[in-house]
């Protein structure tokens, strides 16, 4: 009986990311509530004298990386430095896997909801996504078909609508999924250069319809320190290149299926993308009858930096109703997309009474703040219990937030 109990004691259930699964897309850090995910310029990890288990960070992980564990003695837990170390996960020591009690706090604790403040399920009618068809150690290949540029040549940005084409290779993809790029080369540490992540830009059934291809909106990203690797990678892609693809990853950023749900989208930049695919989605169904609504609130710096401000501007009125917002035009105030938004309050208001609406943001991580405080002013402002609403909309998969 003491023998049991001691065994009890001293193993621990480790939590562990998977390094080689792991797209290092920051999500796990900011959703863990008591700051157990750190990471360094290779690994995200887990500090094992932090974590208690709650699973908050599990349903957001866009790859399920993070959903590794290994029974350990206490004593022997593995540090975060041995975990910066690591290429993948070490084995199970067998010996210690002996039948253990899982701590109940680790498999049975509610996730901790309140810490995450969008939804962490799909919409009810949301297709059913395909997730790591394709993995570091059996990636896809796909060839550039495309590769232009979405903002004006005199834009500060170079946003780029990059087409991959598949083949014969199955790659189904939803909207509101993202697939990861491995850029070729390794970074100064001599390790291949990690996985980074793009939203899908095109609907299910391809940029060309009935086409096995997908498109991306990618910023060319200019770091202190000199090029962003990945996004100049892709900036730089020619016509016929082949590019390394994992993915796709995202199982809750989907958009609903049924024909009377709205749609409320809010990005800035390349949070485009998903709102792009949707779009899309619903105009090649337009002749079906779909009744649901769909309004988009978009942000740039200036008219020329909007990607897809030629097309977008040309969807019939009746389809969408589109609300631009511009902080840097030339003797015009500052515009977010959160003052348009208020602009726009009854409206948006009134989509937020309905059951049928569901939100999405999508851009930097900076905007998320405002678009969060200017849906709860709405809705007090218009007789609306905002603490009631939001708990409703994260529990039915009503309100999803990518910001990166
Ligand atoms: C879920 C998800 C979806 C994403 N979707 C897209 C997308 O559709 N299109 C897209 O272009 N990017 C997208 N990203 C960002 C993308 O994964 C890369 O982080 C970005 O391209 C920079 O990678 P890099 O290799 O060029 O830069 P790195 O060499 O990794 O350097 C990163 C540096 O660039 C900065 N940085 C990252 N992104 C930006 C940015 N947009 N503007 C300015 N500075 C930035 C970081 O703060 C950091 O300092 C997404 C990220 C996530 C997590």
């Amino acid at each position: 009986m003491d023998a049991h109990i001691e065994t009890r004691i001293d193993i621990l259930r480790q939590h562990l990311i998977d390094p080689e699964i792991c797209i290092r897309c920051n999500t796990c850090e900011e959703t863990c509530p008591i700051d157990a995910i750190t990471h360094d310029g290779v690994n995200y990890v887990v500090n094992a004298q932090v974590c208690n288990g709650c699973m908050a960070c599990v349903p957001p992980c866009p790859t399920g990386a993070i959903d590794n564990w290994r029974n350990v003695l206490r004593s022997e837990a593995y540090s975060v430095d041995d975990q910066f170390g690591w290429d993948a996960l070490p084995a199970q020591n067998e010996e210690v896997n002996a039948p253990v009690e899982v701590p109940a706090q680790n498999d049975e604790a509610p996730v901790a909801s309140d810490t995450v403040r969008g939804s962490t399920v799909a919409p009810w009618s949301a297709a059913r996504p395909y997730v790591q068809l394709y993995t570091h150690k059996a990636p896809a290949l796909a060839t550039v078909v495309g590769n232009f540029r979405l903002t004006d040549a005199a834009a500060s940005s170079d946003i780029r609508h990059i087409m991959l084409d598949f083949g014969a290779l199955p790659f189904p993809v939803l909207e509101g999924q993202s697939i990861g790029i491995l850029p070729p080369g390794t970074s100064t540490d001599g390790r291949a250069h990690h996985a980074r992540q793009y939203s899908i830009a095109s609907p299910r059934d391809g940029e060309r319809p009935g086409y096995n291809n997908i498109s991306l909106t990618v910023k060319r990203v200019q770091r202190e320190d000199g090029k962003g690797v990945c996004s100049n990678y892709l900036c730089d892609l020619q016509k016929g290149d082949v590019v390394t693809v994992i993915g796709p990853f995202g199982n809750t950023f989907l958009m609903p299926n049924h024909p009377d749900s709205h749609l409320l989208m809010i990005c800035t930049g390349t949070g485009s993308a998903p709102m792009r695919a949707m779009t899309e989605y619903r105009r090649r169904r337009r002749a079906t009858g779909e009744t649901g609504k769909l309004m988009l609130f978009f942000g740039a710096r200036t008219r020329g930096e909007l990607p897809y401000f030629g097309p977008l501007m040309s969807l019939p009125k009746d389809f969408i109703d589109t609300n631009l917002a511009f902080s840097r035009m030339p003797g015009e105030a500052k515009r977010y997309v959160q003052d348009v938004m208020r602009e726009r309050a009854n409206d948006v208001a009134q989509l937020l009474g309905d059951g049928n609406t569901h939100v999405y943001v999508c851009g930097l991580r900076g905007m998320e703040d405002g678009v969060m405080q200017a849906l709860e002013f709405i809705a007090r402002s218009h007789g609306l219990d905002w603490p009631t609403l939001w708990e409703q909309l994260r529990r039915e998969g009503r309100l999803h937030l990518e910001t990166y």
